[in-house]
């Protein structure tokens, strides 16, 4: 059964007519300015129709089209790359959370109220740059989605994806550099790394392992890491539930009369689109770590940094959530990375999933000095993962997790809680949201 309807002849002059300004060019850059894209539905030529929309395919996107896909929905993911995997396929490969069934299997006694305890101590040390809320709910998801990856990787790649047994000593802030060096010591483990610790009164010895590392023949694991996700939307394309377009990018959405986002304009190499979404669409482009117009308008300290993550990742998303009026939070706050690395990778995922950086041919990523990950800034979520409105109320059927968003738990980089918070983040509210647009009854 096909998902949406094969693209029509379409008539673009008619779609700007009806979009305004909203499908001017710069958006693929980030350089475009925000515009409303309002307009009335029977004056819209849709090019494809789907359920449930999600722009963006590395960690954020991956995680909810599963999710909406498992609890019924018809999916199309868009995905501006000619790749997926975002940042999330080139990370290191940690993952947190608690509890899991690692943890249990290794003898190590942890609940989500610990996790929420320690998430809270580090994000909200100095400023309320989290709400509360978010936290909890983030605490409660955290360990089964470990468990979910874990299980995800047995069924859909045959392979374990920890190597339980080789669980480490816990390395503190400096082990998170040293896994971004590339010498190994993080594949396949368990600990407390890429925190101070000691910051917050506890030792090395203290601090519960929480970074769940997957396991790889190379020294980072992020293609194997991300590989169950994508095995896993690989086999629902063929069932038919899950459909995706590559060299896709989101510019803007279109609204109904009431304000619900019902559809969104995307930029492919033809020209501009128009995808209809009945239960939702889900934001997952991952911030704008690319954009230096971005960093002019939001945060000009790090113009100074080039970005390791995706090049693609240009503010596209926050934009066009601006564009209908969504609010902003946190959007100064960055994880600068001042001194030079190597990340190596299985150069068996070179042409799987995306990359850049000079990704050579035995997998290595060579990282600059003056870099930077994460901007951690984006657009306020709810507890359900909807995009708020600057009177904090949800903009129906707009969706987001990931570096889109700014009410996260990434908090400043001394207070960050250990990698794989990012991921971990972004799965949370990337399988809410899925769940919540499935079950989205459609008048
Ligand atoms: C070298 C490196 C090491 C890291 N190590 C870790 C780690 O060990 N643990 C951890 O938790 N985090 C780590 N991170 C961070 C983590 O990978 C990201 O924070 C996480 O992937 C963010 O998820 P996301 O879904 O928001 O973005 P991504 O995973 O980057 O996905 C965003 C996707 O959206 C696409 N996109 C962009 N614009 C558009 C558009 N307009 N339309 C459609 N698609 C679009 C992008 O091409 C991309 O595929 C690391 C990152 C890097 C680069």
């Amino acid at each position: 059964m096909k998902n949406f309807e094969a693209p029509s002849r379409r008539s673009f002059l008619k779609t700007l007519a009806v979009a305004g300004v909203a499908a001017g060019a710069g958006a693929l850059t980030g350089c475009g300015s925000a515009a409303k894209a309002t307009t009335a539905q029977s004056d819209i030529t849709w090019d494809l129709e789907t359920e449930v929309l999600v722009c963006g395919y590395g960690a954020a996107g991956a995680s909810c089209a599963i999710e909406a896909a498992d609890n019924g929905a018809k999916v199309l993911i868009i995905e501006k790359a000619a790749l997926p995997g975002g940042s999330m396929a080139r990370c290191g490969g940690a993952i947190m959370g608690a509890p899991t069934r690692v943890q249990s299997e290794l003898g190590i006694t942890d609940t989500a109220e610990g996790l929420y305890n320690w998430v809270k101590t580090c994000v909200n040390e100095k400023y309320e740059l989290c709400p509360d809320d978010i936290i909890k709910t983030f605490s409660l998801e955290a360990g089964p989605n470990v468990d979910w990856l874990e299980a995800m990787c047995t069924e859909y790649c045959g392979r374990d994806l920890f190597e339980v047994a080789k669980a480490v000593e816990n390395s503190g802030a400096a082990g998170a550099k040293q896994s971004g060096g590339g010498n190994g010591v993080t594949s396949g483990c368990l600990n407390a790394t890429g925190c101070e610790y000691e910051k917050f009164g506890l030792t090395l010895e203290e601090a519960i392992p929480r970074s769940h590392w997957a396991k790889s023949g190379a020294a980072n694991s992020g293609p194997e890491l991300f590989e169950p996700m994508y095995e896993n939307i690989n086999s629902k394309v063929g069932e038919g539930t899950v459909t995706v377009q590559f060299k896709t990018a989101l510019s803007r959405f279109i609204q109904d009369d009431s304000g619900a986002v019902i559809g969104v304009i995307a930029k492919t190499e033809a020209g501009d689109i128009n995808i209809k979404a009945t239960k939702g669409v889900m934001l997952g482009t991952g911030g704008f770590p690319a954009s230096d117009e971005m960093k002019m308008r939001f945060c000009q300290e790090a113009l100074a940094y080039k970005t390791y993550m995706c090049y693609d990742c240009e503010g596209d998303g926050i934009l066009a959530a601006m564009g209908i009026g969504a609010d902003l939070y946190n959007m100064p706050n960055y994880y600068p990375i001042p001194v030079a690395q190597v990340y190596s990778f299985d150069p068996k995922y070179n042409k799987v999933f995306n990359s850049w950086l000079n990704m050579d041919d035995e997998g290595f990523m060579e990282v600059p000095a003056m870099n930077m990950a994460e901007f951690h800034g984006g657009v306020r979520i709810n507890t359900d993962a909807q995009v708020l409105d600057i009177d904090g109320n949800p903009i129906p059927h707009l969706y987001a997790s990931g570096c889109d968003t700014g009410t996260n738990i990434f908090g400043v980089p001394s207070n960050y809680p250990g990698c794989g918070t990012y991921v971990s983040f972004s799965l949370a509210f990337g399988r809410i949201a899925g769940r919540k647009m499935a079950n989205e009854v459609v008048a």
